[in-house]
C-alpha cells in the first residue's frame, strides 16, 4: 500500500516514518503525477494559508479535489481544514469533507498543549498533542465523531475522509495510523 504525505510545508517525515512503521510504503508527494500512484494521502499539519498558498503555485488544488472525491485522505490539524467543506470566515481549500472548522480554536502557540483522549474504534487512551490547533463546529449528516475533548470535536470520519485537530505523528502510539491503514484496506 502506498501513501503519500503531502510534501509542501509542515511536519512531512513525522508522517512518513508513521507510515512505514505500520508497513506501508511513505511517499513524499511534491506535485501532481505523485498523486497518480498512491492509494491514499496525508495533509499534514502546518499553516492552512501557508500551504494553500503553495497549493496554488504547483497547481494542485484540482488534483487533490479529484483525489479526495475517490481516494482516502487523512488530514491532520492544518490538514484538517485544507479538508474541511467549510471554514469559518474564510474559503474552504480542497472543501471535501462534511465539516466545518474553526481554526486556531485552541489558542496561540505558547498554549499548545499535550492530552490523553478516547477516540472512538481507535484507542481508550490516545495521546494527543495540540498545536493552535483547529476544532470542528459542526458535522453534517452521516459524518462521525471519533473524539471530542471538552466537548469540542477534534476527530471525526466522513465515509472515505478523516481528519483529526492534533498531530499523531509526534508520538509513537500508531494506532490513528493503523486505523487509517485499515480504512484503505476497507477502500480498496
Ligand atoms: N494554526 C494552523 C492553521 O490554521 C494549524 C496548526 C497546525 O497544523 N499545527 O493552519
Amino acid at each position: 500500500m502506498k501513501i503519500g504525505v503531502l510534501a509542501l510545508q509542515g511536519a512531512v517525515a513525522e508522517h512518513a516514518n508513521a507510515i512505514e512503521a505500520v508497513g506501508a510504503r511513505a511517499v513524499i508527494v511534491k506535485n501532481a503525477d505523485d498523486l497518480a500512484k498512491l492509494d491514499a494521502l496525508i495533509l499534514p499539519g502546518g499553516e492552512s494559508t501557508a500551504m494553500r498558498r503553495l497549493i496554488d503555485y504547483y497547481e494542485l488544488l484540482e488534483p487533490l479535489r479529484t483525489f479526495a472525491s475517490r481516494k482516502p485522505v487523512f488530514g491532520t490539524c492544518a490538514g484538517l481544514i485544507l479538508l474541511a467543506e467549510t471554514i469559518e470566515g474564510e474559503a474552504a481549500h480542497i472543501g471535501a469533507m462534511g465539516i466545518t472548522a474553526h481554526r486556531n480554536a485552541f489558542g496561540r502557540q505558547v498554549d499548545s498543549f499535550e492530552t490523553t483522549l478516547p477516540i472512538k474504534e481507535v484507542s481508550d487512551a490516545f495521546p494527543a498533542v495540540f498545536i493552535r490547533a483547529p476544532k470542528i463546529v459542526a458535522v453534517q449528516d452521516g459524518v462521525d465523531v471519533l473524539a471530542t475533548h471538552n466537548g469540542e470535536i477534534v476527530c471525526a470520519r466522513d465515509r472515505h475522509l478523516l481528519a483529526c485537530s492534533f498531530h499523531p505523528e509526534l508520538t509513537d502510539d500508531l494506532a490513528l495510523m493503523r486505523y487509517f491503514v485499515e480504512m484503505v484496506e476497507a477502500y480498496q
